[in-house]
This record gives C-alpha cells, structure tokens and sequence, in this order.
C-alpha cells in the first residue's frame, strides 16, 4: 500500500535524480519558502468572498470559485485580469488602488482567520532543525501579515519576508521564490516551498525548488499536480505529520 511516507520517498528521489544528486539522502533543506493565505492562513474562503463582493459592486456577476485559481497573484494584476474579461481594457493605477483598497476593506470586515491547523507545528519541526523560513505571499494585506509574529512568533524574520512589494512579477512568475532562496543564501537544491495554489505551484516548480501542493481548498488535486507539484497532500497537517521525514539541514 501507498503510504504518506513511500509516496515523500519517492518524490525526494525523483528530486534527488533532478539535481544530479546521486540519491535522496544527499539531499537537505536549508531554507523552507512558504505561502501565506491558504497554507499559513486558513484564509482563502474570506479572500474568494471579498474578491467575489467588490465584483459584485461593479455589476460583474463571475463565479465565486473562479477566485480560488487566480490565488497567488498580487492584488494588481487580479484587478487587471477582471477588467480585460469583463471590461475588455486594463485598469487605470487609480481603479487598480481604489479596488483592491475595496477587497481589503471587506476582507476586514469579516471576521479573523485563523492559523491552518498544523502550520504552527510544521514551522516549529523546520525551526528546530535550524531550517531558515521565508514568507513568500503575492499579498499585499498587512492584517494578516502583522499578524505573523504574534500567531508564530520568532519564525519570519522581516528580512525573510517577500510580499507583493518586494518583486516585479509576482507568482505565477518564479521570481518571488528565486528572491526568497536569493534572501535565505541557498540553492533550488536546497530549497523546499509550501505552496495551495496552483499558480503558487507553478512559480515553486518553476523556481527549481521541491514543492509540496497542500489542497486545504476546494481545488482538486490534479490542478496541483498538473502545474508541477513534486508531491500532493491533503492538508497543512499532513505536512506537518511529515515533516519529521524531510532532509532538513541540521539534521
Ligand atoms: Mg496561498
């Protein structure tokens, strides 16, 4: 039987044999790239609904689901992809500040997320094991991530913090992730993300990284899976029951 542990063996192996490293027990995380809104955060539901509410205003009717598959980007370019399907022209840099300030201004009005069960254990195995954690999150929502120090605190330091602010293309582009390896001083090799989204997968894959798809949302597997998962698992738990298993540095 396939279990949690056989199916990590074997993405770390396919990994290994990637890197031109002879077998997975070459292998060591050095620096732990993670997502924020739906793998921190269990966030997602309120950002779909603040997103699908200030559509709304604008007299769009879009399907609240289709949110979840734009997750990752920065505030900037979902407004933009929005006016050119239903408005058929970008957005002016006024509209794009009036309109995410909007989404924020809903996304607080409702009531506070909470941490992803799991995330604070997971956080506090890579921290033990002297494993260097990065935020990496196309967010630009300062609520949540003041929140950081207070929900896990000692783990991000600001320096370890890549927002939507510190880089010109955001996910599904790469560079976030190549600025967070850049910021933690190691290699794709040496690198692993935690990413839900599939354009956050994308832009973990793409970066070189082993990249965990973590499906805490209604996207299926295979849309993880598909856009360059090295392995799937079916929560922030699951990870966090795992990560005694990883390579990580110190070890
Ligand atoms: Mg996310």
């Amino acid at each position: 039987m396939e279990t949690p542990e056989n199916k990590l063996q074997q993405a770390l192996q396919r990994f290994a044999v990637r890197k031109g490293l002879a077998s997975a027990s070459s292998l060591r995380f050095r620096a732990a790239l993670i997502d924020m809104d739906g793998t921190l955060y269990d966030s997602m539901g309120h950002h779909t609904l603040a997103w699908h509410k200030m559509i709304s205003d604008l007299g769009i009717e879009a399907d609240r689901n289709r949110f979840y598959l734009f997750e990752g980007m920065t505030g900037k370019a979902t407004v933009n992809l929005l006016f050119r399907e239903y408005l058929h022209r970008d957005a002016t840099d006024e509209e794009v500040a009036e309109l995410y300030h909007r989404k924020t201004v809903y996304f607080n009005e409702m009531t506070p997320v909470k941490p992803m069960l799991g995330a604070a254990q997971l956080l506090t195995t890579l921290s033990d094991a002297g494993v260097t954690c990065v935020l990496v999150t196309g967010s630009g929502q300062r609520s949540l991530i003041d929140r950081l120090e207070r929900d896990f605190p000692g783990i991000f330091k600001p320096e370890l913090m890549i927002t939507s602010a510190d880089v010109e293309h955001g996910k599904p582009d790469p560079e976030p992730y190549l600025k967070a390896m850049q910021r933690a001083g190691v290699t794709a090799a040496e690198a692993m993300v935690v990413e839900n989204a599939p354009l956050g997968v994308r832009a973990g894959a793409q970066s070189g990284a082993f990249t965990f798809g973590l499906t805490t949302g209604p996207v299926p597997v295979s849309a993880l899976a598909d856009e360059g998962a090295d392995i799937v698992l079916p929560s922030m738990q699951a990870l966090a029951d795992l990560a005694p298993q990883l390579p990580l540095a110190g070890k």
